[in-house]
C-alpha cells in the first residue's frame, strides 16, 4: 500500500529479509516483481493509525473522538446518527468503519454470512521473568510466536485449546494457554495489552444500504494469517473516499457508489477464501504436513509463485472495467516519466488524489475540456517497459485515464474512442 502521502512519513522498517509475503507461512519472494517496492514493511498497526490520523488532521476534517454512536434512521435525503451522550448528529451519508462488530452494519440489517470459529488465539504484550522460547512455530494445537517488542517486553500469540470463550481475556487465559502449549508461562505479568481473535470468516452481503455505507472490517472479517485485513480495509475507504465525495458534491450521480460494491465486494470474497484455506494449512498432523509439502514445491515454481505472492500482497486486483486492453482496471504502476519540466513520478501525481489523463503519445490529441476542472491532463513521455505484475510485459499504451485510488480507468490506442464516455462514467457529465 503507497497511497498518497502516507509514504512519506512511513519510515518503515524493512523486517528481516524483506520478504514477508506469504501464503500459510509458506515463504513467497516477490524480489523480482516489476514494482518500485518488491518487499514488505513492517510497521506497526498503532503507528499506522498515528500516521493517519496525522493526515486526517492535515487535511481539516472534523473528527469527534471518544463518542460512541448507538443508533441512526435515514431517510432518502440524510442520516441522523444518535449518540451515546444523548446528542444527534446528521449527515449526507454515513459509512460505517466500525469494525468486526459493526453496531453500523446490524442497524442497517446488513446480513453477514460466513462461517464460525475453528480456532481462537490470544495475543498480548506482557513482561516476563523467564526468558521464553523465542520465534514461531506451528504444532498440532496451531500457531505460536513469541517475540521481543520494542521496549523490552514480549509480544505473545498463542492459540487457545478451546473455542468456548465469549468474554474479555485474561492474564489467567493467558497463563493457561502458554502452559498448554509451551508447559510454562514464563512467568508473566504486566500486560499492556491482551486480546482474542478467532478465524471467524464473514462478509457483508451488501456494502452499500442507501445512505449507509461499511468499509474494512465492518464489512469483512478473517483470520489474519497473510496480513490482508488492513489493507483491504484502507483500500475500501480508498475505493469508496473519491466516489462519496463525487456524489456529495453533486458531480456525479448515486448510481457511482453502486460500484464500490461490486468492485470490492469480489476482492474481499477472495481473501475470505485464501484466508480459510491457509487456516486449514496452518493446523499440523500428519496429512496437513503432506499438503504442505505438496503446496511448498507448487509455490516454489515460478509462475505460481508469481501469482500467489500477488494475490497475497495485493498487487493482482483487477476491477473488472470491460474488455480492452491489460491494464484497464488494474492499477497504475508507478512509472518514472519525462516532462517538459522534469522527471515526474506517476503517483506523485496522484497524491492530490484527483483523476489525472496521461498522455503519452503527441501533446494535444486528447481535448477533455468540459472536464478540466475535475481531471487533470498530463503530457508526458516514457521510455521504459511496461511490465506488470503476474501478467508481465503489456503494450505501450498512447494514454491512460487514472481514477483517484490509482486504478486505470481508459486506455487510449492512440485516439479517443471511449474517452467521453469513460470520463463521464467516473468523474461526472461534461
Ligand atoms: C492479530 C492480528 C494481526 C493482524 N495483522 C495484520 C497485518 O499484518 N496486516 C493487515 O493488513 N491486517 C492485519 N490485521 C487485521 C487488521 O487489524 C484489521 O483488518 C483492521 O484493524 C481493521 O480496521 P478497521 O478500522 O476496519 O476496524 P477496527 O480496527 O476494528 O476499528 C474500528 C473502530 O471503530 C470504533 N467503533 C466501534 N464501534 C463504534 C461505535 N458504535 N461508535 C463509535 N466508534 C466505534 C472502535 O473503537 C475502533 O476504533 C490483523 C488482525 C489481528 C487480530
Amino acid at each position: 500500500m503507497a497511497y498518497g502521502r502516507t509514504r512519506r512519513r512511513g519510515n518503515g522498517r524493512r523486517p528481516d529479509g524483506a520478504q514477508v509475503a506469504g501464503f500459510a507461512w509458506i515463504r513467497l519472494d516477490i524480489s523480482d516483481f516489476p514494482t518500485r517496492h518488491p518487499y514488505g514493511l513492517g510497521l506497526r498497526q498503532k503507528r499506522i493509525e498515528r500516521i493517519l490520523a496525522g493526515w486526517v488532521d492535515e487535511l481539516k476534517v472534523p473528527i469527534y473522538r471518544g463518542r460512541e454512536v448507538t443508533g441512526f434512521t435515514q431517510d432518502d435525503k440524510s442520516v441522523d446518527l444518535q449518540m451515546s451522550d444523548g446528542q444527534s448528529l446528521r449527515a449526507a451519508y454515513l459509512v460505517g468503519c466500525d469494525g468486526g462488530r459493526s453496531l453500523v452494519r446490524k442497524a442497517a440489517g446488513i446480513e453477514f454470512p460466513g462461517w464460525d470459529p475453528t480456532t481462537s488465539c490470544l495475543i498480548a504484550e506482557v513482561e516476563m521473568d523467564q526468558e521464553p522460547e523465542w520465534g514461531m512455530r506451528r504444532d498440532a494445537f496451531g500457531v505460536q510466536a513469541l517475540s521481543r517488542v520494542e521496549g523490552g517486553s514480549v509480544g505473545v500469540l498463542v492459540t487457545e485449546q478451546d473455542l468456548g470463550h465469549t468474554d474479555e481475556p485474561t492474564l489467567r487465559d493467558l497463563s493457561e494457554a502458554l502452559i498448554a502449549v509451551y508447559g510454562t508461562d514464563y512467568g508473566i505479568h504486566s500486560p499492556t495489552s491482551i486480546s482474542r481473535f478467532t478465524d471467524m470468516t464473514r462478509q457483508a452481503a451488501s456494502y452499500r444500504d442507501k445512505r449507509v455505507l461499511l468499509a474494512g472490517d465492518a464489512a469483512h472479517v478473517h483470520f489474519p494469517v497473510g496480513g490482508q485485513g488492513l489493507n483491504i480495509g484502507v483500500q475500501d475507504a480508498v475505493n469508496l473516499g473519491w466516489k462519496l465525495a463525487q456524489v456529495v458534491k453533486e458531480t456525479s450521480p448515486e448510481s457511482l457508489l453502486d460500484t464500490y460494491h461490486s468492485e470490492r465486494h469480489p476482492v474481499a470474497a477472495r481473501v475470505l477464501r485464501n484466508t480459510m484455506a491457509q487456516t486449514a494449512l496452518l493446523r499440523s498432523d500428519e496429512r496437513i504436513e503432506a499438503l504442505r509439502d505438496t503446496m511448498s514445491e507448487l509455490l516454489s515454481m515460478d509462475e505460481p509463485r508469481k501469482r500467489f505472492a500477488a494475490k497475497m500482497s495485493g498487487l493482482d486486483i483487477h476491477y473488472d472495467l470491460g474488455e480492452g486492453h491489460p491494464l484497464l482496471g488494474l492499477r497504475m504502476p508507478d512509472l518514472d516519466l519525462a516532462t517538459d519540466n522534469g522527471p515526474l513520478r506517476v503517483f506523485t501525481v496522484l497524491h492530490d488524489a484527483r483523476p489525472v489523463l496521461l498522455n503519452l503519445d503527441e501533446p494535444g490529441g486528447l481535448d477533455i475540456t468540459p472536464w478540466r476542472d475535475r481531471v487533470q491532463l498530463i503530457n508526458a513521455t516514457y521510455a521504459g517497459s511496461w511490465e506488470l505484475p503476474v501478467l508481465g510485459q503489456v503494450s505501450a499504451p498512447d494514454a491512460v485515464l487514472i481514477r483517484p485510488d490509482g486504478y486505470v480507468a481508459w486506455v487510449g490506442d492512440g485516439t479517443d474512442t471511449g474517452l467521453r464516455a469513460a470520463l463521464t462514467t467516473w468523474f461526472g457529465s461534461p
